[in-house]
């Protein structure tokens, strides 16, 4: 292949590749956001439990050693699939996921 070719050649491939990776992130996005969602449900029952077994108070604040670990409520931190970060908040408030479209519904 001339060095001209292959530039053209590698466009088309990367062009492809960018269509690809563009499709399948709004086919997932939906899967993806049950997911984190689910996981945000995991992370609410394991900060309602964490709450009532040590009397907390509505505006105490969690953190991930409290709710997550080996004997905790829940084994291994939960990952949003869309690499969104989570935060706890405090008990009284719902988990939230910085991805805006995660949302937990009460
Ligand atoms: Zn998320």
């Amino acid at each position: 292949m001339t060095p001209k070719l292959k530039t053209a050649h590698l466009f088309i491939v990367s062009a492809t590749a960018m269509l690809l990776f563009a499709g399948c992130g709004e086919k997932y996005a939906g899967e993806w956001r049950d997911r984190c969602v689910r996981n945000l449900g995991q992370l609410e029952v394991a900060k309602d439990q964490w709450a009532l077994e040590g009397r907390k108070r509505p505006d105490d604040l969690p953190i991930q050693s409290d709710l997550v670990g080996e004997g905790k409520y829940i084994k291994n931190m939960t990952i949003c699939p869309a690499g969104g970060q989570y935060t706890l908040n405090i008990v009284d408030k719902l988990p939230e996921c910085s991805v805006p479209s995660h949302k937990l519904e009460k």
